[in-house]
C-alpha cells in the first residue's frame, strides 16, 4: 500500500450541512481540515427539522451517500393550509401531482451527524470551538491568514490551500470580504425570531381524523396580530410520528413573551394544535435572526476561495429552500473541480479560479431567484395577514388552479414550490408573473362564479398559453439553468 503524503490542501470554514457536504466531497482531492466554532454535539443545531428535496438528494448520490445511511425522514407530499379559526377546513395543495415524490422532513442534528461520520470516515480532519473572528488577505485578494478568538497569531494560509467558506448567513468572511471592497454590506437584518415546540408521537395519534389525514404535509397556518407583534406558525411531521411546531414572530415581542401568552395566542388564533401543545415545559430554542442576501457579485469567489450554502445566500427559513440549494452549490462545485481535473488545472490556479468565478457568478442569479421566490412564496402561504379579500381570494385561486392541474396535459408546478427539484431556480421569477398575471385575469373574469364547463376550457385555454410562453423564455439562451451553461461554455 503506498500512502500519499502530499495531497493538495483544502480548508472549509464552518460546519453547518454544506460544509461537512464540502468537506466531504473535497477529501475526493484534497486533504481536508473543517473548522467550526461550535461543539461537535451540537453540530450547528438550529431547528429541530427541516424539509430535503431531491437537490439534496442528488448530491447525496453524487456523494455516495446511501439513503440506508441517511436518517429516517417522515415524507411531506404537499402544504397544509390550516384556517386562523377552527370552523373551516384544513386546505392541502401537493407539491407535484406524483405523490411519489416528496420533500424529507429529516432531523437536523441527525443530518450532520451522518455527514460528520461519512466526512470523518473519508480522512477530513475536524477542528470544533474555533471561532474564526477575522480573515486576511493577501495583495492578489486570496485568503492568506485565519484569526481565531482569543488567539493572538493568525494561521496562515498558503496562496494555493482552497478555502471553502460555509460559515452560514453570518457570515464572518463575507464580511471581511465586503470590508474589502468598495461594496456596501446590504445585510438586513429581519425582525423576526422563532421558538420550536414538539407534540409527541403518542399525542398525535389522539389529533382529529382531518388533521391526521394531512399530517404527511409542510403545515402552515396564517399570520395575525397578538401583544403588537405579528406571528405565523409551520410545522413539519417527524420520521417517529411526532410533530414539530415553530411559532415565528417579531423578535422584540417574541422575546417577552411568557409561557402563558404563548398559550393564549395559540389558543385565540391556532386552535387546532393548542390542546397538544405543552407551553410550559418546552425544548425551546434560543431565538434567532432572519437575514437577507447580499448582493455581491465581486465578492463570491477569489483566487483561492469560494462561498456556498448561507455565506453566499442567506435564505428565509421555512421553505424547504437553504439546505437544498446549499447542496445544489456544492453539486456544481463537485462538476466544475471535475472539468478542471480533466484539463489538469488546480482551483487556486490563475485559470482555475477565473472558472469558477464564472460558474458562481451566475449561481449568484440563480439563488437570487430562489430568495425572490421564496419571500414571494411566504406571502403566498398565509405569511401575508388573512383579512385582505383579495389577498385570500387570490390563495383560493391559486389552490383551485393547482386542483384544475388535473385537465392539463403536463400540469404544471406552482412557482411558489421552488424547492421542488422540478423548477430550475432560475425559472422561479418567470412563474410568479406568469401566475400573477393569470390570477389577475381569472378574478377579473369571475373565474371561480363560471360552471365547472366554463372553467375547464379557461384552464386549458390558459395551459396551452403557458406552455408555448415558457417555451419562448426556455428557447432564449441566457435563460438556461446553469448546469447546462457553464458546462456547456466550459
Ligand atoms: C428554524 C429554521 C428552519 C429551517 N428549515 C429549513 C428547511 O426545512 N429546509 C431547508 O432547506 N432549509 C431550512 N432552513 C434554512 C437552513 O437551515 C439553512 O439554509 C442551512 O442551514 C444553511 O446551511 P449552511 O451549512 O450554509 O449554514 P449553517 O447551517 O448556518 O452552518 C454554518 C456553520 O458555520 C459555523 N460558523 C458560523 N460562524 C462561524 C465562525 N465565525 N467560526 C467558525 N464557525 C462558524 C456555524 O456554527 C455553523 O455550524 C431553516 C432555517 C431555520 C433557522
Amino acid at each position: 500500500m503506498y500512502k500519499v503524503l502530499s495531497l493538495p490542501r483544502a480548508i472549509v470554514l464552518g460546519l453547518g450541512p454544506v460544509g461537512y457536504e464540502g468537506a466531504l466531497m473535497l477529501s475526493k482531492q484534497f486533504s481536508v481540515t473543517g473548522i467550526e466554532h461550535g461543539d461537535k454535539d451540537v453540530r450547528s443545531f438550529k431547528s429541530f427539522n427541516f424539509a430535503l428535496s431531491e437537490r439534496f438528494l442528488r448530491l447525496a448520490e453524487a456523494l455516495q451517500i446511501s439513503n440506508s445511511d441517511l436518517p429516517d425522514s417522515a415524507p411531506m407530499y404537499g402544504r397544509a393550509i390550516h384556517p386562523v379559526d377552527s370552523t373551516s377546513a384544513i386546505k392541502t395543495v401537493d407539491y407535484t401531482p406524483d405523490k411519489r415524490r416528496a420533500l424529507l422532513s429529516v432531523h437536523r442534528q441527525a443530518l450532520n451527524a451522518v455527514l460528520a461520520q461519512k466526512a470523518e470516515k473519508a480522512g477530513v480532519e475536524l477542528v470544533y470551538n474555533q471561532d474564526i473572528v477575522s480573515v486576511g488577505f493577501d495583495d492578489k485578494g486570496a485568503i492568506n491568514q485565519l484569526w481565531f478568538k482569543d488567539k493572538p497569531e493568525p494561521v496562515v494560509v498558503s496562496p494555493d490551500t482552497f478555502v471553502l467558506v460555509a460559515d452560514g448567513a453570518n457570515s464572518v468572511v463575507r464580511k471581511c470580504l465586503l470590508q474589502r471592497s468598495s461594496q456596501v454590506d446590504t445585510t438586513v437584518k429581519f425582525p423576526y425570531a422563532y421558538r420550536e415546540y414538539a407534540i409527541p408521537a403518542d399525542v398525535v395519534k389522539t389529533m382529529p381524523e382531518a388533521f391526521l389525514r394531512s399530517l404527511n404535509s409542510f403545515h402552515i397556518w396564517p399570520k395575525v396580530d397578538f401583544m403588537g407583534g405579528e406571528f405565523f406558525v409551520n410545522a413539519l411531521p417527524c420520521a417517529a410520528g411526532g410533530l414539530n411546531i415553530c411559532l415565528q414572530g417579531t423578535n422584540d415581542v417574541l422575546k417577552q413573551l411568557k409561557a402563558s401568552d404563548i398559550r393564549s395566542l395559540f389558543e385565540t388564533h391556532y386552535k387546532d394544535i393548542a390542546p397538544y401543545m405543552k407551553f410550559e415545559e418546552q425544548h425551546h430554542y434560543p431565538l434567532g435572526h432572519f437575514y437577507s442576501r447580499v448582493y455581491s457579485n465581486e465578492t463570491i469567489t477569489g483566487p483561492n476561495f469560494v462561498l456556498v450554502g448561507d455565506a453566499l445566500h442567506p435564505m428565509f427559513p421555512f421553505l424547504g429552500i437553504g439546505v437544498n440549494v446549499g447542496s445544489e452549490d456544492i453539486y456544481i462545485l463537485m462538476q466544475a473541480l471535475d472539468v478542471l481535473r480533466g484539463k489538469g488545472q488546480s482551483p487556486t490556479s490563475e485559470k482555475g479560479a477565473e472558472f469558477l468565478r464564472q460558474v458562481f457568478k451566475d449561481r449568484i442569479l440563480d439563488t437570487d431567484t430562489a430568495v425572490t421566490g421564496s419571500t414571494g412564496n411566504s406571502k403566498n402561504i398565509g405569511g401575508e395577514k388573512q383579512s385582505p379579500e383579495q389577498d385570500a381570494k387570490r390563495w383560493e385561486m391559486l389552490l383551485y388552479l393547482e386542483r384544475y392541474s388535473k385537465f392539463f396535459k403536463n400540469p404544471h408546478t406552482m412557482y411558489s414550490f421552488c424547492s421542488s427539484d422540478e423548477i430550475p431556480l432560475r425559472e422561479i421569477p418567470w412563474r410568479e408573473a406568469y401566475q400573477n398575471k393569470v390570477v389577475d385575469r381569472l378574478i377579473e373574469a369571475d373565474f371561480l362564479g363560471k360552471p365547472l364547463s366554463v372553467q375547464r376550457e379557461v384552464i386549458l385555454t390558459l395551459d396551452s398559453e403557458y406552455a408555448a410562453e415558457l417555451a419562448r423564455w426556455r428557447d432564449d439562451p441566457s435563460h438556461t439553468p446553469i448546469l447546462k451553461s457553464v458546462f456547456m461554455r466550459g
